[in-house]
């Protein structure tokens, strides 16, 4: 991380003292990336992955203020039963004080749902590897600077809080992924175990993830010279991992404030206290990480994936390729065009055969 970026995450912390409610704090941005990219507008992939029913699309949705499942349906058990993880892209364009985030978020509906689970993560693999590829392609292709990234930039797994720890189909997700995606795990409904409970599972949680040699995101650490302040809580953020979170989507007014919380017989778990859980840093820790999680991304899974390819052998293309090679490219593309243009004037010349055909019957 540059040690420009980490001084906007120091500005932002400090601005925003880790609990703004109501504001996402994106629009602190800026300061971490190109202004063109401010221009054009900031892209991020967040993956959710975990058992249906751990609250993952109310999380999100908590996270972003913005409802990102409109018109979700929910299967039963009988079509649960059966059914392959499917992968559900949803993005949504949100603006705040001027800085635009397109943010899409992949959701892993199916998850762990099935009888037999041994190939659920097959799909989501899969998946992470298309976008790895897709940018492959258009890295070296005709169109290099309008590239519209869709690779997985963090992935947020979601750990039962009714279990002893992790669950052979959690440990097994994290191994076959840790080398393509930046994984930070989080322990959902929070609200369901007490303060010893929580630390309890916290603590069983990181030793097997250490035990089984996982490699979840690592928080870089800060420069020496960084103030101490900033380097406090970006210990505190370490420290809080895996992030214990709830969601809810219910304005509650408590003390004369309207927080987002869950109303229980008994009281109201605020989503945005950090005394409640860690949703604050949880979201501190993404927005104020973004940047980096997109250069661990690039520099460390995708040159990972392009290097496997290599190895495999087929071509792989030239990043940073010279002038020269762009003038082959435009030429390249014209070829290409009238292929295409060809293409098209076949299609619908059997179109048109078709149609008559269709009227002769
Ligand atoms: P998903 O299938 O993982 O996307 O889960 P949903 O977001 O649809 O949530 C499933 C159920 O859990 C819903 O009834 C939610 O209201 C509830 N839920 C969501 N978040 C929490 C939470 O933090 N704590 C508790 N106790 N329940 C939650």
């Amino acid at each position: 991380m540059s040690s420009d970026s980490v001084k906007s995450v120091s500005t932002y912390l400090k601005k925003f003292n880790l609990e703004t409610p109501g504001y996402v704090g994106f629009a602190n941005l800026p300061n971490q990336v190109h202004r063109k990219s401010v221009k054009k507008g900031f892209e991020f992939t967040l993956m959710v992955v975990g058992e249906s029913g751990l609250g993952k699309s109310t999380l999100v949705n908590s996270l972003f203020l913005t409802d990102l499942y409109p018109e979700r349906v929910i299967p039963d058990s009988v079509e649960k039963s059966t059914q392959t993880v499917k992968l559900d892209a949803s993005t949504v364009e949100i603006e705040e004080r001027g800085v635009k985030l397109r943010l899409t978020v992949v959701d892993t509906p199916g998850f762990g749902d099935a009888i037999d689970n041994t190939d659920c993560f097959r799909a989501i693999l899969k998946y992470i590897d298309e976008q790895f590829e897709r940018f492959l392609r258009d890295e070296s292709g005709l169109n290099r600077r309008n590239i519209v990234d869709n690779r997985i930039h963090c992935c947020f797994y979601f750990i039962s809080p009714f279990g002893h720890g992790l669950k052979p189909l959690d440990v097994e997700f994290m191994k076959q992924l840790h080398n393509k995606v930046n994984i930070v795990p989080v322990i959902a409904k929070a609200d369901v175990l007490t303060k010893k409970e929580m630390q309890r599972l916290k603590q069983r949680v990181m030793d097997e993830i250490t035990e089984h040699g996982i490699k979840i995101y690592p928080l870089p650490e800060c420069d020496s010279d960084e103030d101490e302040d900033y380097k406090e809580q970006v210990r505190q953020l370490k420290q809080a991992v895996p992030f214990a979170v709830c969601g809810a989507n219910t304005l509650l007014e408590v003390r004369g404030r309207k927080v987002r919380g869950r109303l229980y017989p008994w009281g109201v778990v605020e989503v945005e206290n950090p005394d409640h859980c860690d949703f604050i840093k949880l979201r501190t820790m993404l927005i104020t990480h973004m940047q980096d999680l997109q250069e661990v991304t690039q520099e460390v899974h995708y040159e990972n994936y392009r290097s496997e390819r290599l190895a495999k052998g087929g071509s792989v293309p030239k990043r940073n390729a010279s002038v020269i090679e762009d003038k082959t490219v435009t030429e390249k593309d014209r070829i290409l065009q009238e292929k295409e243009a060809e293409l098209r004037r076949m299609q619908e010349m059997i179109a048109a055969m078709q149609a008559q055909m269709q009227q002769q019957q």
